[in-house]
């Protein structure tokens, strides 16, 4: 549908400026001051237009668990939330509603779900996923997570025999699945991607990467994975390989401008560099890495050897949220405290310039979203200045990065689709939502999972941590 936004206000070097902006077959037609009417007439007065952030690394059905699992890091963590996951489909299909919300009505526009799979269902979880996005209509990045060695695998041996455990379905068998999910259902022009995402080195073998690669490539699909998230996984990479993951990744040729690697905390002065000549892309998640206890990311080391660099939520049980403003804010301030420089530190302007831009760079796609220009997309987002929490009108974008902003989404489009209107989802019931979630939910502590209790000894011993 076309329309004419009109008496925007818009972000120009260094300032503001009233504009309005056509929208016609889904693009970005024309931003001037005096522009004819095409279509619907919307009332931009008070109100800020950016291009929608992306929500580029999460994990949608973890909301089940959200504010549940155990205060431990990653390692320990995982295994808590494999024994507290029972999934079905409806599940899977709920929470990515809840996720899509979550990321609309926080700013983003588009998501990337690092789509845990229910075991012997994998096609069926995925299918699922994308009728959730589809019905919302966020744009939608499904990264199937697969693995190809068990968890124990994930756990520096620390000089003891390594633990092997076969993993219950062959590399084959998961990379078959994989493509049969690019067959059918990967659509860029409908607004559904999919990519290849092995979950990272702790549990994936060299088989599985290539297979990724050559698929990646068959099919011209962005790769995603995690990244040196704990000081577990870099100890791991030098057990496993005898140098860093990020040396390994480019020399089996991972590394891409269509790579995107979620955390990316444990890197050395020397992985950073080939992540900025592999123009690969970090998705920093901060909170996750704070709730974990995984480390601060040195993202302004990133920014400064030019590598791309996004924010992503991450799944909703390390967050414990899906409020992307939150983690731009969070993603920016924190590196305050990692470097005196103050010159070196994250703007507001910054901030948002990488949660679209980068998030669009990440997945190969600048050319086409991330920025308010003539020609792109029009994934828009359009905030209600006259919000409680953006008042009183001082810094448009100061405000909405560095306060607490609340509610104060007004309109969303995805590809001159409107579906946040007056603050209200168009596409999604969300009482019906919040009801269904409710009542498939119920108030527990669950205490601690049999499986972390396992681990907790080993992992003790090789963090160093006295028993
Ligand atoms: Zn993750």
């Amino acid at each position: 549908m076309n329309f004419t936004i009109q008496n925007v206000l818009i972000p120009v070097t260094d300032s503001y400026t009233t504009t309005n902006i056509q929208v016609v077959n889904g693009k970005i037609a024309a931003i001037a001051t005096n522009l004819d009417v095409i279509g619907q007439a919307i009332d931009g007065t008070n109100k800020l237009l950016l291009p929608g952030f992306f929500n580029a690394h999460t994990h949608s059905s973890e909301m089940w668990l959200r504010g549940m699992v155990s205060m431990y890091p990653l390692e320990l963590w995982l295994a808590e939330l494999y024994d507290f996951a029972p999934l079905d489909v409806e599940k899977v299909y709920l929470s990515a509603l809840g996720t899509a919300a979550e990321t609309l009505l926080s700013g983003g526009t588009s998501v990337v779900d690092h789509l845990v799979l229910i075991p012997g269902q994998e096609l069926e979880t995925i299918a699922t996923a994308v009728r959730a996005y589809k019905e919302v209509g966020i744009r939608a990045f499904i990264a199937p997570l697969i693995q190809d060695e068990s968890l124990i695998a994930g756990m520096p041996s620390g000089g003891s025999q390594p633990r092997q455990e076969s993993y219950f379905r062959s590399t084959g068998e998961t990379l078959a699945i994989i493509e049969e999910a690019v067959q059918q259902f990967h659509c860029p022009e409908g607004g559904v991607n999919i990519l290849v995402a092995p979950t990272g080195i702790q549990l994936c073998t060299d088989a599985l990467f290539t297979g990724c690669i050559e698929l990646s490539n068959r099919y011209n699909l962005c790769r995603h994975s995690h990244l040196l998230e704990t000081k577990a996984q870099e100890k791991l990479a030098q057990e496993k390989y005898g140098c860093t993951a990020v040396a390994h990744l480019e020399e089996i040729g991972y590394l891409s401008d269509r790579t995107s690697l979620a955390h990316c905390v444990w890197l050395t002065d020397n992985d950073i560099n080939i992540l900025a000549r592999t123009k690969s892309t970090v998705v920093h998640n901060p909170l996750s890495n704070l709730r974990l206890g995984s480390g601060i990311a040195p993202v302004l080391k990133y920014l400064q050897a030019g590598v791309n660099v996004t924010f992503g939520c991450d799944g909703a049980s390390s967050n414990d949220s899906q409020d992307l403003l939150e983690a731009i804010k969070i993603g920016s301030i924190l590196h305050n405290i990692t470097d005196f420089d103050y010159q070196n530190w994250i703007t507001p302007r910054k901030a948002i310039e990488m949660a679209a831009l980068g998030g669009a760079t990440g997945l190969n796609i600048a050319n086409q979203l991330g920025s308010l220009e003539v020609g792109k997309a029009a994934d828009l987002v359009m905030y209600d200045l006259t919000n409680l929490s953006l008042l009183p009108r001082t810094d448009p974008i100061g405000l909405l990065v560095l306060g607490r902003t609340t509610n104060a989404v007004h309109s969303a489009w995805v590809k001159g689709r409107e579906i946040v209107s007056n603050g209200q989802l168009t596409t999604l019931n969300v009482d019906e939502l919040k009801q269904e979630l409710f009542q498939r939910s119920q108030w527990e502590n669950k205490g601690q999972s049999p499986n972390a209790k396992k681990i907790e000894p080993h992992y003790r011993k090789v963090m160093d941590l006295s028993n």
